[in-house]
């Protein structure tokens, strides 16, 4: 499979090449079915089987190298998946962290770490799904975080804690920002903050405590304590003190994808919502001929497109290597608001049924609402957009 991702590629690099990927994506997606999800849903569950499914398939590889044992493929790829995942009703949250953590390794681990950890990776042999940056005394303004990890001699001690760490239980390594240098002894406070690799399966009950946050909606999240945690100094990812610019290089990639989610989950509830408005009749005909029920939809439809050419906009400039900060921020945020006015219009087309459970029209309307918050505030992308595109004064 992987192969023909290559081909596909290969013949044609627009963002419209993945059409065979997609396609693929979405036969494997048809295996997991809305009643997989909705048991899943019921008890909190990890999609184990998907997840499987996808690593065994090499789509959680498509960003690595080949010469690591992965796919080779672009952003655009990677955005192709995930759109498609979302689009055919599944949920990539149970692992898309892993297709852009790795780029940390990649682009700033030293070539042994490299060749330890991408091609077992890729291969599934390890897991790098858990990204632990926000803490809960510091939550968006990340350089007030107060973990610590100190340097003593081969290793480094960290201690603190970490909130909203997704997969942190079902993943075995963990990318981990810490403070490296107390703040007070730094010029800027962005300086001083370290990543290093946490390997969670040596870790758990040797200093690492892991405990699930139960949310309103299937995300497997956690909070982590570090007590006296002992990582070795070679998992240092990158310079000491670099750490912060090494968590905002792999963002845009990270707002991209989650853009590219949020277009899927448009995509499929507005698939639903016109079929719905086609079939039922009320009044002795179809709901959808009415402009009332039609507009909403019509407005969502017209709101996706529009975020889905932003997304393809940063895309095209991530992969040929210019700034995209602006269209990546952009891209996220009309792509999660697109989403959410796509879910607030079909439940309004399903009436009742949109809240009951085996429609599931009201899980993947609290699924989706995450990405105005997470991995960033609609708030913080005004202000980025505020200060760094309009030059507005800088507000914090
Ligand atoms: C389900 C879930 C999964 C997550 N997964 C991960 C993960 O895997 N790894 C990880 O590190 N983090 C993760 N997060 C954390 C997520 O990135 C943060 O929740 C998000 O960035 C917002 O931070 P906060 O919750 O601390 O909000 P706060 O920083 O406390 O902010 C609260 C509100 O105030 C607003 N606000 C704050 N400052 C300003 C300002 N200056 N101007 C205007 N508005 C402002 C924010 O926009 C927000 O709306 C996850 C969160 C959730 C809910």
């Amino acid at each position: 499979m992987v192969q023909q991702f290559q081909q596909a590629h290969a013949a044609d690099p627009s963002a419209d090449a993945h059409s065979e990927i997609r396609e693929e994506v979405a036969k494997l997606c048809a295996r997991f079915p809305d009643p997989y999800w909705r048991a899943l849903d019921a008890v909190r569950g990890y999609p184990t089987e998907f997840v499987a499914a996808l690593t065994e398939a090499g789509y959680l590889a498509a960003l690595i190298p080949e010469a690591y044992g992965g796919a080779g493929l672009g952003l655009s790829a990677a955005a192709a998946i995930l759109e498609t995942i979302h689009a055919s009703g599944c949920n990539g949250a149970a692992c898309h962290a892993q297709m852009y953590i790795m780029g940390a390794i990649l682009r700033h681990g030293s070539e042994a770490q490299k060749s330890h950890y991408l091609p077992r990776i890729a291969a599934g042999e390890l897991r790098l799904q858990a990204f632990g940056v926000t803490e809960p005394g510091s939550g968006t303004d990340t350089t007030a975080l107060r973990t610590t990890a100190r340097r003593e001699g081969d290793r480094y001690i960290v201690n603190g804690q970490k909130i909203w760490t997704s997969r942190a239980e079902h993943s075995d390594l963990m990318l981990l920002l810490a403070r490296t240098t107390p703040r007070d002894q730094v010029a800027k406070k962005t300086e001083g903050l370290s990543t290093l690799i946490v390997d969670m399966r040596d870790a758990r009950d040797h200093g690492l405590t892991i405990r699930p946050i139960r949310t309103m909606m299937n995300h497997n999240s956690c909070e982590v304590f570090f007590d006296n945690l002992e990582v070795p100094a070679e998992n240092l990812v990158g310079a000491e003190g670099a750490g912060f610019r090494i968590i905002l290089d792999g963002m845009n990639a990270e707002r991209l994808l989650i853009g590219a989610e949020c277009i899927g989950d448009a995509k499929w509830f507005i698939a639903r919502s016109t079929d719905y408005a086609r079939t039922r009749e009320v009044f002795g005909r179809p709901i959808g001929q009415n402009q009332g029920i039609q507009f909403p939809i019509a407005r969502a439809y017209a709101q996706m497109r529009a975020a889905e050419l932003l997304v393809r906009e940063g895309i095209l400039r991530f992969e040929s290597g210019l700034a995209c900060g602006a269209e990546a921020n952009m891209a996220k945020m009309l792509a999660a608001e697109a989403s959410w006015a796509a879910g607030e219009a079909t439940i309004q087309t399903f009436g009742g049924f949109g809240f009951a459970e085996e429609y599931d029209i009201e899980r993947k309307f609290r699924e989706t609402r995450l990405y105005q918050v997470a991995p960033v505030s609609t708030n913080l992308i005004l202000s980025y957009v505020a200060e760094h595109v309009l030059g507005l004064p800088r507000s914090y």
